[in-house]
């Protein structure tokens, strides 16, 4: 049997007719930038979410970026995010102008620990970007409280967290605005770059937006001077078709998160991921941990099975911040989890018979004494 990291075809082929039309129209139409099928794709996932304002941009990279800006943070302002994210979290905050503050994770949950929030700020910060990761709100209250009583703004980076929820509000409705990607990977996934900002902010939703197109709401009025930073039509339309599901696909998400849960219940030289009470943890990604990661997914992968780690290497310990000179000793939970964690396969797609095999491949390789193999870092 062979199960890949992500299937995008499977999901494809379940609506293929819904894709192939709206493809269809935008071409015939040559709607390609602009027009009506970006902004019915704005007003449709503002309405799921329930905000006032949704803003497509081209990725969310970009939506972080324009956030900053258009909050104001800029040379010699600070901004805090977590150790262990996809690399956007913080290089965006260094576009801005400003320098990232790294905080470590928590180690039940992955994310950002809102114990060590408060230490990290000093006078120069601005605000606050936790991150959604795996598909697992923050404790939002906790650093919303944290955020009011020192006056920063919060960013949330939902890249991973379509419709995860903490005690029943959605991540992404909390802060002063919602940051998404819908890189083909993510939950909600298009076919090609693509992000949006959601928030309840009439002037920053004004304000990211002029900025996103350049500085101009009307065209030839450049109030300042902006970005091009647009969801294009094509991809618009695809999210559009793809949007009536996405609630579907979560719950299988989940309902495979839970499959794995039991079929690897038993296993003691793994940890399963932890979900946060009171929170809907929505399975961007799951991830395990084990003192055997790189063997692991080696044999998982002479099995047939994809396997991925989020991430390798933590942020304060690459290269591309040298500079701030961290040692892997101010990030002891990130640091040490960067070799220990493992994303298996999970999409809503995945059958049943599939993640008992590879259940009962992992079961396979701890009690066969494969572990002791050893095999090069980072192997
Ligand atoms: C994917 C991702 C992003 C960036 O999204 P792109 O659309 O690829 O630019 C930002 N933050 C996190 C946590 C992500 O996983």
């Amino acid at each position: 049997m062979k199960i890949p990291f992500v299937d995008l075809k499977a999901q494809y082929l379940s609506i293929q007719t819904d894709i192939d039309t709206a493809i269809a129209n935008v071409i015939s139409e040559t709607a390609f930038i602009g027009g009506k099928y970006v902004e019915s794709f704005e007003r449709n996932f503002a309405a799921i979410y329930g905000v006032k304002h949704c803003i497509s941009v081209a990725n969310g990279t970009d939506s972080l970026y324009i956030l900053l800006k258009m909050l104001g943070v800029g040379q010699g302002d600070e901004v805090i995010t977590v150790a262990n994210s996809w690399i956007s979290s913080s290089e965006t905050i260094s576009q801005a102008g400003a320098t990232p503050v790294f905080v470590d994770i928590d180690p039940d949950y992955y994310s950002i620990n809102e114990q060590k929030i408060e230490q990290a700020i000093t006078a120069k910060t601005k605000v606050i970007v936790p991150v959604h990761l795996h598909g697992q709100a923050c404790d939002i209250d906790t650093i919303m409280a944290i955020a009011n009583r020192h006056n920063l703004y919060v960013i949330e980076d939902c890249a991973q967290s379509h419709f995860s929820e903490y005690k029943g509000r959605r991540a992404g409705t909390i802060g002063i605005a919602g940051s998404f990607s819908f890189y083909p990977g993510k939950n909600l996934g298009a076919y090609g770059d693509a992000g949006c900002i959601i928030t309840n902010d009439d002037e920053l939703a004004v304000k990211v937006k002029m900025f996103a197109r350049h500085g101009a709401l009307k065209k030839h009025q450049h109030q300042i001077e902006g970005i091009n930073s647009r969801l294009d039509g094509l991809q618009a339309a695809i999210l559009d078709a793809k949007l009536p599901h996405i609630l579907h696909w979560t719950d299988l998400r989940i309902k495979n998160a839970a499959l794995y849960d039991k079929h690897l219940a038993d296993i003691e030289d793994i940890i399963l991921p932890k979900v946060r009470p009171e929170s809907k943890h929505t399975f961007h990604l799951y991830v395990i941990r084990t003192e055997k990661r790189n063997q692991l997914a080696e044999f998982l992968k002479e099995q047939g099975i994809e396997t991925a780690v989020h991430y390798p290497v933590a942020l304060p310990n690459m290269k591309a911040y040298e500079y701030l000179g961290h040692s892997p000793a101010d990030f002891p939970i990130a640091s040490e989890y960067q070799d220990k964690i493992l994303s298996l396969p999970l999409f809503p797609e995945l059958s049943e018979a599939q993640i008992i095999y590879a259940a009962g491949k992992i079961k396979e390789f701890f009690a066969n004494g494969y572990a002791d193999r050893s095999v090069p870092a980072n192997g």
